[in-house]
Order: C-alpha cells, then structure tokens, then sequence
C-alpha cells in the first residue's frame, strides 16, 4: 500500500481527544505507525488498543507538553519502538478565553505553556533526530483565531500566532532538511471547550460547537494530505473551518 503515508512514524501529541485522536486514527488506517502522547494515559491505552485491533501500528507514553523531557521521551519512544521518526504533530492544545482586561493570568500563563511551549518542546525533541536521519517533518495545529482577531481570544490566538511565526522561520531555515505544515482549524467538535473556566463563554463556545462545528476527521484529512506528498513537496499553511463559519 505505497500512499506516502504507510510505514511513516508519527508522533501525535495531544492524541487522547478531539483532531489528535481523529488523526491518529486515519494515519494508522493508512499505514502509519502512530506514537501517542498527552496526560490521560488511560485514553491513550484505549485508543492504541483501538488501532491495533484495526490492525495498525501504535505505541504510546504519557506526555505533558508542559514538560521538556516528557516530549523527549515521546520522540525517543518512537525511535527505539520503530527506529526513526517521520513525522511529529504538535497538536496538544487548551483555550482559556477571556477578556484581556479580566486579567486571568494564570489562564494566559497555561495557555503560553501548553499552546506555545509545548510546541516549541516538541520541535526541540525532534529536530536532532530529523537532523541526524537528514529528513522529517514538523505539523502545528494552530487556528482560525490566529487569523480573525476577535474580543475574548486574544492570548489565545496570540499562542497560535506565534507558532505561525516560529513555524514560518523554521521553514525557511530547514533548507531541504524537513518540512514544516501549519494547520488552522476553525470551528471543532472536540472537547476544547468543556475546561473552559468562564460559564457564559464556555456556553457560547459550547453552542458553536452543537451548531457549526465540523467533524475532527476534516483536520485529520488536511493532516494526511501533508504527510502524502512527496519529500520535495511541502505543504505550508492550510485553513479548515466550516463553510458558515463567519
Ligand atoms: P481537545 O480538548 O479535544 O484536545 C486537546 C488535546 O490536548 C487533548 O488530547 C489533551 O490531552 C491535550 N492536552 C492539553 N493540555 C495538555 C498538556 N499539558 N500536555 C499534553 N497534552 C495536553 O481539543 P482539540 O482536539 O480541539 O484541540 C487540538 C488542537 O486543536 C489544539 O491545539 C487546539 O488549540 C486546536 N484547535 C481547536 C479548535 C476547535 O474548534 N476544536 C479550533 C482551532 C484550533 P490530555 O488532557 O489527555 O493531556
């Protein structure tokens, strides 16, 4: 089965939900073998369970992406279950929203933690390796937030935007050695919302998500199109959102 996807090594941070877990899925459907990391390891068990009983490929270790060490373990997880590492998504996500003028702090500090850090944890994990093996290739989920700027999401899609940013500059320092795929997901039916602190923005949010939102599946396909093209083709930004979203 030669569709630029089978027998890649994945990492997947963030794989215990939402698009992580889609795109877990429809990796190791097409022949990828999947590498899962995030904080509920129960999930991830259940999950690897899952694709294995499909008859696909998965290994995982719990991952905090607040941890540096924690995203050296995935990455080297992968390399010593399947020998390399093709590709790592860095997926893991948490939106806080608020005004900026409520001054939530410590939401902006998690989500500069989980959003940005964790990112840039990752792309550290892995750039030695893509080094090294001469190839490789980083995805960053970030967001239609990034994009349309709106009240309420501004620390939020400062995160995003600043993995935009780290994303473009690594791109153009990779010079052939890895390719580098930003992904902004508009509105989806995952659980961002549910840790969401603030009752009536967590309601709003969580109406949008019944209404308009679309499957995780949409991300995860976007995800695969990247990953299938050939070596000298990379796949820079792509945008996903539902048709009506404004
Ligand atoms: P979910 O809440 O369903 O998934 C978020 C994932 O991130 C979970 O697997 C969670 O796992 C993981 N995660 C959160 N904090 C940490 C952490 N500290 N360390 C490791 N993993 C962590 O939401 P989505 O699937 O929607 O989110 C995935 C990405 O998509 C995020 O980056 C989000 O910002 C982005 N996005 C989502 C949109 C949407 O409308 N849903 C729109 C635009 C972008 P666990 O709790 O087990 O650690």
């Amino acid at each position: 089965m030669e569709n630029g996807i089978d027998g890649k090594v994945v990492a997947i941070t963030g794989a215990s939900s939402g698009i992580g877990e889609a795109t877990a899925l429809l990796l190791a459907k097409r022949g990828a073998k999947v590498v899962l990391g995030a904080r509920r390891s129960d999930r991830l068990a259940a999950l690897s369970d899952r694709i294995k009983a499909m008859g696909g490929e998965a290994a995982y270790i719990l991952t905090d992406v607040k941890r540096k060490s924690d995203l050296l373990g995935l990455v080297e997880l992968a390399c010593a279950r399947y020998g390399k590492l093709d590709v790592i998504i860095n997926n893991a996500g948490m939106s806080q929203l608020s005004r900026i003028d409520d001054i939530d702090v410590d939401g902006w500090e998690e989500m500069i933690d989980v959003n940005l850090k964790g990112v840039l944890y990752g792309i550290a994990a892995a750039l030695p390796v893509f080094r090294q093996q001469g190839s490789g290739h980083i995805i960053n989920i970030m967001s239609t937030s990034g994009i349309k700027i709106v009240p309420m999401q501004g620390v939020y899609a400062g995160t995003k935007n600043a993995v935009r940013t780290v994303s473009e500059a690594l791109r153009q320092e990779s010079r052939g050695q890895w390719r580098v795929t930003g992904i902004s997901p508009g509105f989806v039916q995952t659980e961002l919302a549910d840790h969401m602190k603030d009752p009536h923005i967590k309601a709003a949010i969580a109406k949008n998500m019944e209404t308009l939102a679309i499957s995780p599946d949409a991300i995860a396909r976007a995800v695969a199109f990247a990953i299938e093209q050939p070596a000298s083709v990379e796949v820079g930004d792509i945008v996903i959102r539902p048709t009506a979203q404004d």
